[in-house]
């Protein structure tokens, strides 16, 4: 990392509790590649407290900063602009504070760049997406981004939301309303929607079911209904191979890990704060020499 001087600007992941963020390896790495003169730090930052904390990234001069849970809605309700895509999902998870040297306190953009960085590992297989079928498990805040950028991305033929708690997917679907133009989403139940996932061509775990340290689960245990010509892709980071992905690569279907989508949204993230690319090479050697150590 750079030397830190009377020059050096400040970035912030704002959330609580943080627990082990990958976001300050992922952005210092960069940072320090480019020799930008800028540091990345994590706040934990409890609920009454949020709101000043946003107020003060303004007054103090900061670049920006990433928000995660629980704050993304109130961030959503507390930038002075908003992004389509955040205001799409209703959420914000990066903050740009943009300032004129020597004007008067800058305004707050918020944007939300899970969308991006979901969508970015999918590109290879866009011509398969289209009007596709496909199926996301959960139905929380990460589903929230999947299935906008699904809907705005690909058009699927039918977007099948497999919820433990119906009445929060049928609220998802609503909100979802207006960018579904061909009446694609439907709302089902982990029991009755097994046709649904055999016959998809994409498949999107967004439940935290098999995340470390309970590895040894997946959310859907009938391996089975996999096959080739299938993507499975699991928002999971940790592990970065989780039994979903093993079972569903070795039924022959293209697997995808929640590392990549990490990657993705903080390189939107990046450019935004710095104007540059983020040097993604540099965070895949630092993330994997974490994962090593
Ligand atoms: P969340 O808002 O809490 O939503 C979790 C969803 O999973 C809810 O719909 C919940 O159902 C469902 N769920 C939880 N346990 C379940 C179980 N045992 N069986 C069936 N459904 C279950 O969480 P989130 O923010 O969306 O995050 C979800 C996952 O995505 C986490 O693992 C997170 O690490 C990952 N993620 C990864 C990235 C990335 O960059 N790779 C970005 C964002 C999130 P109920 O509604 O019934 O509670």
């Amino acid at each position: 990392m750079r030397d830190i001087d009377a020059e050096t600007r400040l970035i912030t992941l704002l959330g609580f509790p943080l627990g082990h963020s990958l976001s300050p390896l992922i952005h210092n790495t960069a940072l320090s590649e480019q020799e930008i003169n800028a540091v990345y730090l994590c706040m934990p930052v409890a609920g009454h407290q949020f709101e000043p904390a946003v107020r003060g990234l303004a007054a103090a001069g900061f670049m920006g900063s990433n928000v995660t849970i629980p704050h993304k809605e109130r961030a959503y309700e507390l930038v002075d602009v908003l992004s389509d895509q955040a205001r799409a999902v209703g959420a914000v998870n990066t903050i740009v504070c943009q300032c004129e040297k020597g004007s008067p306190p800058p305004s707050l953009y918020g944007d939300n760049t899970d969308i991006q960085g979901f969508l970015d590992p999918l590109k290879p297989y866009s011509s398969r997406l289209r009007d596709a079928e496909m199926t996301i498990l959960g139905s929380g805040g990460a589903a929230r981004a999947v299935c906008y950028a699904l809907l705005s991305q690909y058009t699927p033929s039918s977007l099948t939301l497999i919820a433990r708690t119906p009445s929060k997917a049928e609220a998802l679907a609503r909100d979802m309303a207006t960018f579904d133009d061909r009446g694609a989403l439907r709302i089902t139940t982990f029991r009755e929607s097994g046709r649904h996932v055999r016959r998809c061509s994409l498949l999107v775990n967004t439940t935290p079911v098999g995340m470390h340290p309970g590895t040894d689960q997946t959310p859907w245990p009938t391996a089975e209904d996999f096959s080739s010509g299938q993507i499975v892709y699991d928002l999971i980071y940790n592990p970065r191979k989780t039994r979903l992905l093993i079972e569903a690569e070795r039924r022959g279907a293209t697997g995808i890990g929640g590392m990549e989508m990490l990657i993705g949204q903080a390189a939107a993230s990046y450019v935004q704060w710095t104007s540059r690319t983020m040097p993604a090479d540099a965070v895949r050697r630092a993330l994997d020499a974490h994962s090593g150590s």
